[in-house]
């Protein structure tokens, strides 16, 4: 009585000592099934628990018990021990395939072992390595967390988890997100808001999607062969959803009853008052800069993509493009607008000037080319921008026929610099900045 009182005494002490460790919070993570003590790896001390247990020799604490059904068959049995003994000894220098995500305090990562590769999902920054493992330790051939490049290692295959717990003290646990190496772009987290109406949120490994009402749905999941197996808490259906990268903010989900769903990236963030979607600035009729917004002028990027546009058009087709108007401050577009205004009345200015803070030109990314009037329409240099300028980063912003989405009639003058590749996809979509980004351009 007296030892297995000790013997919990001693689980309890070695939890506060693994919780005092400044790393992602023990609790926060969860233990593998088999992890009997709770230290975050399974090893022999773990067997030698189980054996004891099973002869009667002593108890498992109570918080431990579910993790003793090794093999999940809801008894614990020999069995079990036998499956935990495989769990550590089968994996000895077999190094594990696919994309593994790890969720913690230092942001999202993806491994991918036999690669040799880590990825920060905030960053995107990819470190390369080489590793080997020993059966309860990885070494990698250089620092792959902080200044660690050794970890110990727990790996169960048949719940695709990996436990590892770094020189440094950081843990992660790890699970399978695909079994193909991914590369940045094709990660699947974020806020993605769907044409059928729903909000998507999608977490490395778990994810929800909410209805107009409220009603909210959570699911875990992971990506296999092109699509992406959703399991619904409940009865624990999986549902197999073909999977289809469209470009870097939409992405296309098949549903097992042949519907298509097609998903667009919502990321939408304020800094001092300016609205930036999926990091894109935005000024329309919706969305307004603050009157003190003042790039100084067309940002570099601009300009110099501007410089380079106007280079290859006069090079390769011998046309002339020139800035008629680039920057224009809050005070000027308030003037132009309010001009506009007394002479042609306030429906007919708004369909065609910006009022103060909500004009694109504001932003420093936008340029009237030669003539920002009717005459410029259908001339050489018209047809060369609409074919060529998503090249250099730009997309034409006022496209003919799509008043009601832009807000703004047909203006084959003005052009908006997003920056190349994003260019070419908008280009591509054959849509305007606003359906691309399912975004709306109406004064409120
Ligand atoms: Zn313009």
């Amino acid at each position: 009585m007296n030892k297995k009182l000790c013997f919990v005494s001693c689980l309890v002490s070695t939890a506060l000592i693994c919780s005092s460790i400044p790393s992602a919070p023990a609790s926060a993570l969860p233990l593998m099934q088999g992890d009997l003590n709770g230290d975050f790896i399974i090893n022999n001390t773990d067997v030698a628990l189980l054996q004891d247990y099973l002869l009667g020799k002593n108890n498992i604490k109570s918080a431990y018990t579910a993790l003793a059904d090794v093999d999940g068959n809801g008894q614990i049995d020999s069995f079990d021990l036998t499956q935990l003994k495989n769990d550590i000894n089968t994996h000895a220098g077999k190094i594990p395939g696919g994309t593994w995500i790890a969720v913690g305090d230092k942001g999202v990562r993806y491994y991918n072992f036999e690669k040799g590769s880590v990825i920060e999902e905030n960053t995107g920054k990819t470190t390369s390595f080489t590793c080997s493992v020993k059966s309860n330790d990885i070494r990698f051939n250089k620092a792959v967390q902080s200044n660690s490049s050794h970890a110990v290692y727990s790996w169960r295959e048949k719940d695709e988890v990996i436990n590892l717990t770094w020189d440094d003290g950081y843990r992660e646990a790890l699970h399978l997100y695909s079994k193909e190496p991914i590369n940045y772009s094709k990660l699947l987290s974020g806020t993605y808001i769907s044409n059928k109406g729903l909000t998507y949120e999608f977490c490395g490994v778990n994810g929800c999607y909410k209805i107009k009402d409220g009603r909210r749905y959570d699911f875990e999941y992971s990506l296999k062969d092109n699509s992406i197996y959703m399991k619904f808490g409940g009865d624990g259906y999986v549902r197999k959803v073909g999977l289809t990268y469209v470009d870097s903010m939409h992405l296309s989900l098949k549903w097992e009853d042949g519907s298509v769903e097609r998903l667009t990236l919502r990321k939408v963030e304020v800094k001092n008052g300016i609205t930036y979607i999926n990091g894109i600035l935005i000024a329309n009729k919706t969305y307004a800069l603050p009157s003190t917004y003042n790039p100084g002028g067309l940002t570099s990027e601009t300009q110099s993509a501007f410089n380079k546009m106007s280079a290859d058009a006069y090079s390769s087709a011998g046309l002339s493009l020139r800035v008629c108007s680039g920057y224009r401050s809050y005070s000027y577009q308030s003037t132009l607008y309010n001009n506009y205004v007394r002479d042609r009345g306030q429906a007919a200015a708004d369909t065609f000037s910006a009022r103060p803070g909500h004009s694109e030109h504001q932003t420093g990314l936008a340029i009237d080319i030669n003539n920002a009037s009717g005459y410029f329409d259908n001339t050489p240099e018209a047809k060369w921008v609409e074919d060529n300028c998503w090249k250099y980063g730009f997309i034409l912003r006022y496209p003919k026929g799509k008043q009601d989405i832009t807000g703004y009639k047909y203006e084959s003058w003005h052009v908006r610099y997003v920056g190349y590749p994003l260019s070419k996809e908008i280009h591509d979509s054959g849509l305007t900045l606003e359906e691309f980004l399912c975004i709306d351009s109406v004064y409120k």
